[in-house]
Order: C-alpha cells, then structure tokens, then sequence
C-alpha cells in the first residue's frame, strides 16, 4: 500500500496499558451485539472452539442494540491513552491512517445518499477489555460493537493473520479495519437495525443466513473502501499485490475453511460469516466496482 504522511485518526482510544481489564463474566453482560471479522473463537483448555455465534448473540441483544447489558463501556476521552501504553508504534501509525483514510472516503461515498457519515472510534487494547458490547477478549478478534459506536482491535491480531492464517502483508491488516468500519456504515445506514428485526422473526439458521449477508455486505464495503482510498495527492493507495494478499486474508478466515481446520467438518447452517469463496467474492465485486451499491443488501 501507498501510505506515506497521511494524517492519522485522531478517533481511537488506546486502553492497552489498561492491564488485564475484566475478562469474561466481569459484569454479567453477555456478548451482546457484537459484529466480530471472523466466526468468535475462545480457547478452553487449548481447545479451540467455533462457537455457533450469531444467534445466539442476537438472542441476548440483538444487532442494533438494547440489552447488552450491564457492562459500561470504556469511558476515556477520544484520543487517550490510558496509562502506559504497550502499543506498536508502527501499528498504531499505520491503523490510524487507515482509520482517517476511511473517514475521507466514507464521508464522501454517503454524502449523494444524505448520510453525515459521523465517524466510528477505534479502541485498542490488550488481551481483555469491556465494550458497550460487553467484555472484549483477543480470542475473539476484531470486532465492531453498534452499542457504542466503537471498533475494538487488539494489534496483536495482525501477527496472528499473517502466522495463523498464512497473509501478511498490510492491506490484510487494512482489509480487517475497513470491515469493522464496513459495520458502522451499516450502522449508519440503517442495515443493522433491518437485520435485527429480520432475525427477531427468524429461525436459528434463517438468523445466522442474514449475519452472513451482513458480514459479506461488510466486505464488500472494505473492498469499496480501498477502490477509492486516496493519498493526500490524489494517488490510490493500492498498489499492485495487495487485493491479491486480501484475497489472501478473505479465504482464510471463511468459515468453511475455519471450520475445517478448528473442528474437521464443516456445518453449513452455522455459518455467519460466509464461505471463503464468498468472502473472496465480496471483497472483489467491492474493490472492481468501487461502488457501495454494489454490495448486495439483505
Ligand atoms: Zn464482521
């Protein structure tokens, strides 16, 4: 990518000096509404779980919000950081133009659709936090929470993307932040608040059959993203290899293929983010066509 003084975000927090934060069970809250990149996984004595997710997400607060209960999220000033902070400057510099980058672009892409695209907050944190989603644990990946507006992102995934999942490179690293980003859009857009009332009336698999159209709509939106990232002079800033270490990224945290490498058979209906072909899919038609209409709605 083609990142050179772009400004940086001044919308984050940074909570990784935090220390330990209050894990799972902290406040009672649940998982709430959390829209996380990849199908949640939590570490049990080693054992990597997928858990179903979705529905039962939405059944303890839904999409859009309400109910998650309990858990205040992370009160500290934009463009804080609390006490000593542990993150990489390098990530932290390179997030944060993303971050503005999606500011520019977004702020334009839905103003002909009479949006005011007020932006998300990026916090980062360390290993555990607490969302307006309820806890955030690393395990869980990023993950963009609609109660508070936020992004949560603990840097360290960005090592586990390009060991674990075989992409380096930085456009995965941007792919994963326009995604969440790609979430408040929606937000903004009205589609999580549609989605949630789809999946009040729906079965277990219809539900989880609309959390797959949003987060492939989510990818196709970081796809839209990058098609019109622009440096400060007007240059894109996808260079030539980048989408092709997207795809990379896009295959290898599909479902199918996280299934199949976490628990050795692959169950269709439990899918909530969508096929690794899928994913691939939706990035693409994002980035070919540069067009949020483009990305298929529910
Ligand atoms: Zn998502």
């Amino acid at each position: 990518m083609r990142l050179g003084d772009e400004r940086e975000s001044g919308n984050f927090i940074d909570d990784t000096g935090r220390g330990g934060g209050l894990g799972f069970g902290g406040g009672g809250g649940g998982l709430g509404c959390l829209l996380p990149l990849i199908a949640s996984r939590f570490g049990i004595g080693g054992v990597v779980v997928l858990l179903v997710g979705y529905f039962l997400l939405s059944s303890l607060g839904g999409l859009g919000g309400g109910g998650g209960g309990g858990i205040a999220p992370t009160s500290q000033q934009v463009g804080s950081t609390t006490g000593k902070s542990t993150l990489d400057p390098t990530s932290k510099h390179f997030t944060l133009q993303v971050l503005a980058d999606t500011e520019d672009v977004w702020s334009k892409l839905l103003q002909p659709k009479g949006i005011n695209y007020t932006p998300t907050q990026l916090v980062f944190y360390s290993e555990s936090d607490q969302s307006g989603c309820g806890a955030a644990q690393s395990a869980m990946g990023p993950f963009y929470c609609p109660d508070d507006k936020r992004i949560y992102l603990d840097t360290e995934f960005f090592q586990e993307l390009s060991q674990r999942f075989n992409a380096p490179g930085d456009f995965p690293e941007a792919y994963v932040i326009a995604h969440e980003v790609g979430h408040h859009v929606q937000d903004l857009m009205g589609t999580l608040g549609q989605a949630e009332q789809l999946q009040a009336r729906a079965s277990e698999t219809e539900g989880n059959a609309i959390q797959v159209k949003i987060e492939l709509q989510a990818d196709c939106y970081a796809g839209v993203w990058a098609a019109n990232a622009k440096t400060p002079e007007g240059q894109p800033i996808m260079e030539q290899g980048d989408i092709e270490e997207g795809m990379r990224a896009a295959e290898a945290i599909g479902d199918d293929t996280l299934q199949r490498e976490t628990q050795g058979t692959v169950v269709p209906d439990s899918f909530t983010h969508g096929t690794s072909a899928q994913r691939m899919n939706a990035l693409r038609t994002g980035y070919q066509s540069g067009s949020i209409d483009a990305c298929k709605s529910l």
